[in-house]
């Protein structure tokens, strides 16, 4: 039986007149590295936050591990990395950590949620001299004190450099290879597709995309597939199912495929096709792409 460690069930939450979140219907199963993408105000802050009880859905429901929020946190089952508070800026590192996991049953020892994000050096400094990748750092170490089996992170990288960005996500692999669940929001795509098993995109409260970014890439474009083909017969290949156009550029044909899968078969059954790519889109233009397409529809 596969485990659900999140399952939102019609969610809706309006402030004043904005619907922020407008019927988000979302499972996590456990083991699984989701991130939650979409522009500013489309509901991904406050779909985190019904998630971790911190605000309540108007309708629909909230499970975590089976039970309310509220209680998957009081059991130590969710760590928690949001992008602003937290953050006692006038304890040092060290202090900041222990106060967190005394607040938990089965914390590991700070020096090891320190080791793990990288921040064994800092441990005596002072939080408010530290720079804006530090101390995302120390929220990270902060979220995985509990030893969680959920890890929530919001626009975790915000702040960071490329390579701070880099050693973050290292020390991001590291917990998810011992089988945690991950959810984090972010607007660096290329984040989303390096390290996300699963990508959801939100636009106006709603989820517009849910798939893996190659999912996502192929259900916009589809791919393309380049292939040296001797005497390709053009004609055939432009009639093969699942093929929307083809080019060519001397011996090297350009196939765009909506089912690419379909079309390397025939290619390898039926014509002498080699060196063969086959490629697709980026993550960023599928995601504009499926934006203009839902505006188009609005
Ligand atoms: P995202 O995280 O995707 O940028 P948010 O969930 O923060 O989106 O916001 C969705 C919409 O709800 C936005 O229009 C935002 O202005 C509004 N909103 C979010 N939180 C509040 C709040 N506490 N009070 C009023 N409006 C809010």
């Amino acid at each position: 039986m596969t485990t659900s460690a999140v399952s939102l069930r019609g969610v809706t939450r309006k402030y004043g007149a904005v619907q922020a979140v407008a019927g988000v219907d979302l499972e996590i199963r456990a083991g699984e590295v989701v991130a939650l993408l979409g522009p500013n105000g489309a509901g991904k802050s406050t779909t985190i936050e019904m998630l971790l009880g911190l605000a309540r859905p108007d309708q629909g429901e909230v499970r975590v591990y089976g039970g309310s929020p509220a209680e998957a946190i009081a059991k130590g089952l969710v760590g928690v990395m949001l992008q602003s508070g937290g953050i006692i800026e006038d304890a040092k590192v060290g202090e900041l950590l222990n106060l967190v996991a005394g607040l938990h049953k089965e914390p590991m020892p700070v020096g090891e949620a320190l080791e793990r994000a990288g921040i064994a050096d800092l441990r005596d400094r002072k939080l408010k001299g530290l720079s804006g990748g530090q101390q995302q750092r120390v929220r990270f170490a902060m979220a995985i004190v509990p030893q969680p089996e959920l890890i929530v992170l919001d626009e975790p990288t915000t702040g960071m450099d490329v390579e701070s960005r880099r050693d973050f996500w290292a020390s991001m692999h590291a917990e998810t290879a011992r089988g945690r669940t991950v959810l984090f929001a972010t607007h660096y795509l290329e984040e989303a597709d390096a390290y996300a098993d699963r990508v959801v995109l939100m636009r106006n409260g709603k989820i517009v995309a849910d798939g893996t970014a190659a999912q996502i890439k192929a259900s916009v474009s589809g791919r393309t597939i380049r292939a040296t083909i001797p005497g390709a017969n053009l004609a055939a290949l432009a009639a093969l199912d699942g093929v929307r156009s083809v080019e060519t550029r001397g011996d090297v044909v350009l196939l765009q495929c909506a089912d690419s899968d379909a079309t390397l078969r025939y290619l390898l059954a039926s014509t002498r096709a080699h060196d063969i790519e086959v490629t697709s889109a980026d993550l960023e233009d599928a995601v504009l792409a499926i934006s203009a397409e839902q505006e188009a529809l609005a």
